[in-house]
């Protein structure tokens, strides 16, 4: 999946990350691996994305490296996986 992102997200600082949820029964994701507990997406589940970069798209890479807006390359895993948050308070 694709997104556009400014910056990628310094590690160990998660803030102002989209969530997502709850999973529809129908979501592309369901039963892709969570990469923060290695447990499946499932309906219900709340989810965010992580910018990883711009990928091997020299364009993307060019506005990343100038600061700017880029599509960025992303992994999904769980709200509380990745923010510590549990998303149903
Ligand atoms: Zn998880």
């Amino acid at each position: 999946m694709k997104f556009y992102v400014k910056s990628v997200i310094d590690l160990g600082i998660r803030k102002n990350l989209p969530c997502f949820g709850p999973m529809a029964t129908d979501s592309v994701f369901i039963g892709q691996l969570c990469p923060g507990c290695q447990k499946v997406f499932g309906a219900g589940d709340y989810v965010t994305l992580i910018a990883l970069g711009p990928g091997n798209d020299r364009v993307e890479q060019k506005k990343a490296a100038a600061g700017v807006e880029y599509k960025a390359i992303a992994v999904e895993g769980h709200w509380q996986c990745i923010t510590g948050e549990d998303p149903n308070g």
